[in-house]
């Protein structure tokens, strides 16, 4: 039986590079391999799977929020590449589920776990729930050497502790950082304090 992965990370910790090696290493081996990406806006360049890196992709099939998956479609492929799956809807990532049993195509989904308010995303929750295989990818805190667990969201260079959970075309940054860090700095520019962020 194929498997359903769910490889978790926060911003930058190169989960759109090793999704790329991935396609890379199987492409290289005559596979067939189909990415993918969830559709947030139509966009110009909405298509691309971009890591940081510089290395780029095109994403294959593009899911918006309500759409199904028909099994029948992934007939014939040899592994299915998620960028950003935590935006899907959790009716989708059943379908990847069931796309693992029939027609038995292991799914390898990348995503964070949690938004800038540490909530889990819909998405990400569903395949914590239903993953056979969970993997963190990490990176450390962009303030000191602990493991980075939390998102921070800076608008206008402040940390945010309120806001929408998606913010599209925002100018807003985010920083991998440990919870500590994260706890400290919301809470003081919460109550109005002058946070310093460097980045
Ligand atoms: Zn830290």
């Amino acid at each position: 039986m194929a498997k359903l992965y769910f490889r978790y990370g926060t911003m930058d910790s190169a989960k759109t590079l090793n999704l790329l090696a991935v396609a890379h290493n199987y492409r290289k081996q005559g596979k067939r391999v189909l990415l993918v990406k969830p559709k947030l806006d139509d966009r110009f360049g909405a298509e691309r799977i971009a890591s940081r890196s510089g290395l780029e992709a095109t994403a294959d099939l593009l899911v918006d929020g309500a759409a199904r998956l028909d099994p029948a479609d992934f007939e014939g492929l040899d592994c299915v590449l998620v960028d950003e799956a935590q935006f899907l809807a959790p009716a989708v990532i059943e379908d990847f589920r069931r796309i693992t049993i029939k027609p038995g195509v292991p799914v390898i989904c990348y995503g964070l776990r949690t938004d800038f308010q540490t909530r889990l995303f819909p998405g990400a929750q569903r395949l914590m729930e239903l993953a056979d295989a969970i993997e963190e990818v990490k990176v450390t805190c962009q303030y000191c050497g602990r493991k980075a667990t939390c998102n921070l969201r800076l608008v206008d260079g402040v940390p945010a502790l309120i806001g929408p959970q998606v913010m599209l075309g925002a100018d807003d940054t985010y920083v991998p950082v440990c919870w500590a860090h994260w706890d400290d700095m919301t809470s003081r520019a919460s109550k109005g304090e002058r946070v310093s962020v460097a980045r």
